[in-house]
């Protein structure tokens, strides 16, 4: 699946000094030091069966931001992103609206391929569907069922978590809400003949009319989580201390989505999966969760065709604690605008306050664990300094700096 286009990203300035990237791992609660030369990330996609919402951009902005500063800094930085094209909800969104499910998703692939341009995302490389994936997810399944780690139901395969000695002593959550969660999140906890209720399904039998592959284990199509794990362990060069450096996603994917890649990809390697799992907040509206139930999502290209500025847009979701949940309105946009405003007319003056100190406190608040409110705090102080007529900085190095890690363009 081709890539969007990539954003053009200025040279970091000699003179500043790029700390080791710290991030704070949301099942151990540890912070990690990035300070490997070589850098593998993976962070889960989209189903495409519904345009880019804000609380999507949301999650690929924040990894966009680690993406750019290990790259500031040096580091080499694989970087791989998958899209979930075939899925129930596709299935059932196409049938509703009375299109082909391929061509549904396509489109929507298109559309969130534009809204992640316009928002300047770095793009991953490669960038991967489940479809020109199945070779692999079928070698993953094939394994995991000759290792003797997997059981049969009724022509769906089942991983059995008991093979696993850490899968249910390490859940994050007590049993009985890892239960509700993991059927509200795909998973079939109720289902009779389970060995137990979150043993994730690794292939599902072909079913009324969906699509199905070939493989030697049955015809049929591979559950959700195992694509992640096929995906990133064939794409990905593998870390020196783990297969992977960083998986990330929203916060909805702490479980069960990557709790089963990580038991999954143990029970295929014995090794752990990541270093470090990282998670984004997840963003509401109003006072409320943004929820496609709810009916309330917001749209990237709706802002953007309403004539909202991308660079607004992607500056209001930056400014937060990405681990944080944050509520989304009119106002969080309308201050995003001015602020952008100021630092476009802070920039077009002919003296400008100091811009070295400034772009090493960004930096430094950068790999302080993603400190984006340090860093625009940083921001509006240089504004207010130069507002008052301090001089001495030169205009063009800080606007270069927030192109490069902020991905903010003036
Ligand atoms: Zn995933």
């Amino acid at each position: 699946m081709h890539s969007w286009p990539r954003p053009y990203l200025p040279p970091a300035l000699d003179v500043i000094t790029h700390p080791d990237l710290t991030l704070t791992d949301s099942y151990s609660k540890k912070t990690y030091v990035v300070s490997d030369a070589n850098i593998s990330m993976y962070v889960c996609g989209i189903t495409p069966y519904d345009a880019t919402h804000l609380g999507h951009a949301a999650t690929y902005v924040v990894f966009d931001l680690i993406n750019r500063y290990l790259k500031a800094s040096g580091k080499e930085v694989h970087f791989v992103e998958n899209v979930t094209d075939i899925d129930e909800p596709l299935f059932e969104r196409a049938k509703r609206d009375g299109i082909r499910w391929e061509d549904l998703g396509k489109s929507q692939v298109e559309l969130f391929q534009a809204d992640m341009t316009e928002l300047r995302v770095i793009p991953p490389a490669p960038y991967l569907g489940v479809i020109e994936s199945m070779p692999a997810i079928i070698n993953a399944v094939a394994r995991l069922v000759d290792s003797g780690k997997t059981y049969s139901l009724a022509g769906d395969i089942y991983l059995d978590l008991a093979q696993d000695p850490s899968a249910l002593s390490k859940l994050p959550i007590d049993i009985e809400s890892a239960i509700e969660i993991f059927s509200q999140r795909g998973g079939d906890p109720q289902r009779e003949g389970k060995r137990h209720p979150l043993d994730p399904l690794l292939w599902s039998c072909p079913k009324n009319d969906e699509p199905s592959w070939d493989a030697p284990f049955g015809k049929g199509r591979p559950g959700w989580h195992i694509e992640c794990v096929a995906i990133a362990l064939n794409n990905l060069p593998n870390a020196s201390r783990s297969s992977i450096t960083i998986q990330g996603g929203g916060s909805d994917l702490i479980f069960p989505h990557h709790y089963m890649t990580g038991v999954q990809a143990r029970c295929l390697t014995g090794e752990e999966f990541a270093a470090i799992y990282l998670h984004g907040g997840m963003i509401g509206l109003n006072g409320e969760k943004m929820s496609k139930s709810l009916g309330n999502l917001v749209f990237v290209s709706k802002l953007i065709s309403e004539g909202k500025d991308p660079m607004a847009i992607r500056l209001a979701l930056i400014n937060r604690h990405y681990r944080n949940d944050v509520m989304w309105s009119d106002q969080l946009l309308t201050q995003a605008e001015s602020f952008l405003r100021r630092i476009s007319e802070s920039l077009a003056k002919s003296d400008v306050a100091p811009t070295k100190p400034i772009i090493q406190e960004m930096v430094n608040a950068l790999a302080d664990d993603l400190d984006a409110p340090r860093v625009l705090r940083a921001l509006e102080q240089w504004c207010s300094e130069t507002e008052s007529g301090s001089h001495g900085g030169e205009a063009g190095e800080l606007a270069r700096a927030l192109d490069l890690y902020l991905g903010i363009a003036i």
